[in-house]
């Protein structure tokens, strides 16, 4: 059976209005012929009621008291929501569906509450709807454990449950809706000129998405390629065809792709810095890293040097690195407020220049570079806050991102 899956984020499905949008959308796809799988998230965003930030504001006066397995079932309430209100809505239109949770969808995943990971999905059940010309409503970002316990995947996890479910199905296509026109080459936030990307890899997404796009879920991207599975990213708002994402080899091939080095922007808030040096470089250098592993703090911007080391956490691990320093005996020098911004490009990958077309763009615009750091395909920069935006459209502007077609 050829199957498509639609999967529709929390601000398409907020209110009436957007939810009529969300109909229109499968409807089409319905009458078209194909199995329909729709993956729902939590409605709208934080203090609209059903919406996972407010879930969790009901237990945040308490002190956020409460165990992993509880949250996951709190957590995992917004999506039944999305998922019976719509099924509502179809059954009004006359269209057959069916609202399944993660679990009777057959996402079977670990038991790690609040970062599962799916590890086999059973398709009877869903398979049997679609052969019955039912749409299958599932509730996105939720799966069951093997001994039966609600899990979620992660915040942002719809995502990975639509191309999983995609994977397991061997979908023609996974269409993520949003409220945006598709991938873009910066955050349309923050960068009033960014454009959408007729087509991009899965690499250079996964690139940008690991490096803080919040418009698609790194994890939901990585299911993808290794399935094949193409996957296309676009508004609930529009018709338009939004943003494909493939294979390099499609995406070199095809018309919507033009000859570049960078792709586009991304940017990750709530960055600190830490530097700390001592006399012994080897004690320094084993113990600060050790003592962070252990803790279980990631670390990024990583740079090691005789006497030094310079690093950051996320400001949520901050205070927690900050304390595990101390005991070692070390006074680290603390820079809060940071924010990393990466230029992501499969092209610049040996292309000389582009660090200095970076620095020149920044310095020009007045932006402190704090650190940097690269691998074959990014630049991340470190800058504070404040100046994060300017340096985000200072980028845009020298790479000419703005004129993409
Ligand atoms: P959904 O609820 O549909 O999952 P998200 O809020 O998770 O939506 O993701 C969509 C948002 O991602 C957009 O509103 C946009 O502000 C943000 N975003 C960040 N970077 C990008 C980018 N490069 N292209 C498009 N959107 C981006
Ligand atoms: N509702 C969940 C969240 O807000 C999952 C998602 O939207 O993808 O993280
Ligand atoms: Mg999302």
């Amino acid at each position: 059976m050829v199957v498509t899956v639609q999967k529709f984020g929390g601000t398409s499905l907020s209110d009436e209005k957007s939810r009529r949008h969300v109909l229109r959308h499968i409807i089409r796809e319905y009458e078209a012929g194909d199995g329909l799988v729709v993956v729902v998230s939590a409605m709208g965003r934080r203090g609209d009621p059903y919406a996972t930030d407010t879930l969790l504001d009901l237990i945040r006066s308490n002190g956020n008291a409460l165990a992993p397995r509880e949250r996951d079932m709190l957590l995992s309430c917004g999506e039944l929501i999305s998922a019976a209100t719509l099924c509502s809505l179809l059954h009004s239109q006359g269209i057959p569906a069916v609202a399944l949770t993660g679990g009777q969808a057959g996402i079977v995943t670990d038991s790690r509450f609040g970062s599962a990971r799916i590890i086999r999905i059973h398709t009877d059940t869903l398979l049997q709807h679609l052969e019955e010309r039912r749409v299958a409503v599932v509730t996105g970002f939720q799966g069951m454990s093997e001994n039966g316990e609600t899990t979620t995947l992660g915040r942002g996890g719809s995502d990975t449950s639509a191309t999983a479910l995609g994977a397991a199905l061997q979908a023609k296509i996974v269409d993520i809706y949003t409220d945006v026109d598709g991938i873009l080459t910066a955050d349309p936030r923050l960068v009033g000129d960014a454009r959408p990307l007729p087509i991009v890899s899965y690499d250079e997404i996964c690139n940008m998405a690991y490096n803080g796009a919040k418009v698609i879920h790194p994890r939901a991207v990585e299911i993808a390629m290794k399935a094949g599975v193409p996957v296309r990213v676009r508004s609930t708002f529009s018709d338009g065809e939004g943003t494909l994402v493939t294979h390099a080899e499609a995406v070199r091939g095809s018309s919507g792709w033009t000859d570049r080095t960078v792709t586009g922007l991304a940017h990750v808030c709530g960055v600190t810095q830490l530097s700390v040096s001592g006399e012994a470089p080897f004690d320094l250098q084993l113990s600060v890293f050790k003592a962070m592993a252990g803790s279980g703090i990631s670390v990024d911007f990583i740079s090691v040097m005789p006497a030094s080391v310079h690093y950051t956490v996320s400001a949520a691990d901050s205070n927690k690195a900050i304390a595990l320093l101390k005991n070692l005996g070390f006074e680290p020098k603390v820079t809060t407020g940071c924010a990393k911004v990466s230029v992501i490009g499969g092209g610049m990958n040996g292309e000389p220049g582009v660090m200095a077309k970076i620095v020149e763009a920044l310095t020009t615009n007045g932006i402190t570079i704090l650190q940097s750091a690269d691998s074959n395909t990014t630049i991340s920069i470190l800058v504070t806050e404040t100046q994060m935006a300017a340096a985000l459209q200072a980028l845009h502007t020298e790479f000419a991102l703005h004129l993409i077609p």
